[in-house]
């Protein structure tokens, strides 16, 4: 949440807008990170939470929201057997990949250089000494011919493959379908299990990007809007994986955890996702982050080629870089300074991203305020054009 000199205190928040506590108004296409894609006040929402309130909360006991959510989420993630909810993405990874150790009875994880897992698993740069104390390797992301031969050299000692569909903090960089298969096939053959974190990309059409891309994990992990505006988790996947947490079973891996079915995570984010972000709302803003994306790149295009917004869906990130982005090493030379000064622009003209530049879209939004981003961003790299074009002296149109 930090970033220099201070990050903006928010005093209030309403539909997709927020107050700071100086009292200035800013269009929220940060989102919390793509966690708010409800908004700031659905009125669903505040209605299951009103609600919440008036059954009473701190049951210790299960009760059908939980019921009711898991049912949704297996519906529409067909690779998703049966769901278990959890408090945060960290937490609902560290289940993930303690499971598939426990499941193979290997120790070895693959992960991607660029990736974040959560606080405890940041694998961008050197990664970080909090990191959960796995034995990793560390791979390159979208390539395919270096994943397979890693797959194929931890063979028997693999116990799981985890990535994301598209890198999220690492860049918005959408990995392609041939290296999702590859990965798939790859764990086909050597037993491991395949790990799809898709606690971001869940919100890109009706099934995530599996079921656009139409490639079947083994564990699916989830978090961010799940509990509109609650904290949860969850992981799922296939029976056999599944089953061995099953707390009937004699011997269940153990899954405890004061706060995994809290009423409030379970009811509000069931109600949210049954009424508010059904599967056709889902492909809508899909479609509409696709289009928006495209027209910031036509205005990017006007002051240099090397400004381009990478993305999927409704999540995107501004770059300047030239060539093509296909894995966090290719930004290795990013002018930062740009995009920092690029967030400032945004800020100014009373758009609240991501410092890192990403844009969340939310569900209250529209044209009216899809038109309100395109204005800010054109205004913005127009305003720095000059120093754009100067940093960039020679780089020609990409093809
Ligand atoms: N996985 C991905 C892809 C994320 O982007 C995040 C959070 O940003 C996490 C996991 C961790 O989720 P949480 O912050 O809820 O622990």
């Amino acid at each position: 949440m930090y970033w220099p000199p201070f990050p903006l205190y928010v005093a209030n928040s309403e539909g997709c807008r927020l107050t700071d506590a100086d009292g200035h108004e800013y269009l929220d296409v940060l989102g919390e990170y793509s966690a708010g894609l409800y908004g700031h006040s659905d009125p669903v929402i505040r209605e299951a939470i009103a609600r919440t309130v008036e059954r009473g909360f701190s049951n210790g006991a299960p009760a059908e929201s939980e019921i009711l959510l898991a049912g949704l989420i297996c519906s529409r993630f067909p690779s998703v057997a049966s769901v278990r909810f959890c408090n945060s993405g960290t937490e609902a990874n560290l289940y993930a990949l303690t499971l598939a150790r426990c499941a193979t009875g290997r120790a070895k994880f693959l992960v991607f250089s660029g990736a974040y897992h959560g606080g405890t698993f940041v694998f961008a740069g050197d990664g970080s000494p909090m990191n959960v104390p796995f034995d990793w390797t560390v791979g390159s992301f979208n390539d395919v011919g270096a994943a397979r031969a890693l797959i194929e050299r931890l063979g028997q000692e693999l116990a799981a493959v985890i990535v994301e569909p598209m890198m999220s903090n690492g860049g918005c960089i959408p990995a392609d379908r041939e290296f999702l298969l590859a990965l798939r096939e790859g764990c086909t053959a050597t037993g491991a299990v395949l790990i799809f974190d898709e606690i971001v990309t869940s919100r890109m059409g009706p099934g995530g990007l599996q079921g656009l891309h139409e490639v079947t994990p083994d564990i699916t992990t989830f978090g961010k809007f799940l509990g509109a505006g609650f904290s949860s988790g969850a992981f799922g996947g296939r029976a056999e994986l599944m089953s061995l947490m099953d707390p009937a079973r004699p011997n269940a891996l153990p899954h405890a955890g004061t706060f995994n079915n809290n009423v409030y995570s379970m009811h509000v984010g069931f109600s949210a996702l049954n009424s508010v972000f059904t599967p056709a709302r889902a492909s809508l803003l899909y479609e509409d982050g696709e289009a928006l994306r495209a027209r910031l790149n036509r205005c990017a295009a006007e002051v240099s080629p090397a400004i381009q917004f990478t993305g999927c869906g409704s999540i995107m990130n501004i770059h300047f870089h030239a060539g093509p982005i296909r894995r966090p090493q290719d930004l290795a030379y990013e002018p930062r300074e740009l995009v920092r000064l690029f967030h400032f622009d945004l800020l100014e003209r009373g758009v609240y991203a991501a410092a890192r530049g990403q844009i969340n879209l939310s569900l209250p939004m529209g044209q009216r305020e899809f038109d309100v981003i395109a204005t800010a961003v054109q205004e913005s790299l127009q305003h720095r054009a000059a120093l754009i074009q100067g940093i960039f002296r020679g780089v020609r149109a990409r093809e």
